[in-house]
């Protein structure tokens, strides 16, 4: 953990996650939200650090919670008071993972045989539970609704704040010459019952595959490098970070 971490005071620290720590602030609307080098795998079974992963993360993250505020999208996000730190509104997390692949990998081709790559005729949004005991398992509409998770309202407003978010990232990582594979966002409401994207959106939540090179294994940018140990996992994640300030500061 790096000593930026430690200087906040442990009384003030609300929850900590597999990547992140969130702490109270004076201000009980602003949570702050410092990202780990911690890195998890296959819900927690693989543990490991990836060095310099918590500054990208919450950099990148905030590069892409700016830039799609500028397009109209609602997020938490605040400023960063370091580089691995972020100031972000208080929300209460609505428990779903929202995933959204516009090409076939993962849990979607050991699931359905649907072959690693197979571009996806249309955006494929799918929910999962978030609940670790559980292995977060892939909910239908019904059981969202059942577990009362969502109301039908609520569940159209985030499908549609989704699409919108997946159109404006897959024409920003192209033109990063990077595929935008799948991706997971989560949302959360505000004390005027709001919806926001919250969160991050980084390499350990998103897959990206590098336009510039062919083999299956050497274009992978993401947290997959972790998890079938790939190797050359940080320089992977300096290149997001490289590539998407880059661009970020040519938009904004
Ligand atoms: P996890 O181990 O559940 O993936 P992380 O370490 O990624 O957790 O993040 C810590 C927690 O912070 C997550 O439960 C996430 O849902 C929550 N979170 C993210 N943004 C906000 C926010 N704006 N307000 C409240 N909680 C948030
Ligand atoms: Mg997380």
């Amino acid at each position: 953990m790096s000593a930026k971490l430690l200087k906040m005071p442990e009384t003030a620290k609300l929850y900590e996650g597999k990547a992140k720590i969130l702490y109270n602030t004076d201000n009980p609307q602003i949570l702050l939200t410092c990202y780990k080098d911690d890195a998890t795998a296959f819900n927690a079974q693989k543990r490991g650090q990836i060095k310099g992963k918590g500054e990208i993360n919450c950099t990148v993250s905030a590069a892409l919670f700016t830039w799609l505020e500028s397009l109209d999208i609602p997020t938490h996000y605040l400023d960063c008071p370091a580089p691995n730190q972020m100031r972000v509104k208080a929300v209460t997390i609505i428990p779903i993972e929202v995933v959204v692949r516009n090409i076939a990998a993962g849990s979607l081709c050991r699931q359905t045989g649907l072959p690693e790559g197979k571009v996806l005729p249309s955006p494929l949004v799918e929910f999962y539970l978030k609940n670790d005991e559980l292995g977060d398992p892939l909910l239908t509409r019904d059981r969202l609704f059942l577990l009362d998770i969502v109301s039908p309202e609520q569940l159209a407003v985030i499908e549609e704040i989704t699409l919108k978010i997946n159109k404006h990232l897959q024409e920003f990582f192209t033109s990063c010459q990077i595929t935008l594979v799948d991706f997971k966002l989560e949302f959360g409401l505000d004390s005027e019952q709001r919806i926001l994207l919250a969160d991050e959106i980084s390499p350990d939540t998103c897959r990206l595959w590098d336009q510039t090179e062919t083999d299956p294994q050497a274009r992978v940018m993401d947290k997959d490098r972790f998890r079938k140990d790939l190797g050359q996992v940080e320089s992977a994640y300096q290149q997001v970070q490289a590539r998407v300030l880059a661009r970020i500061k040519e938009l904004i």
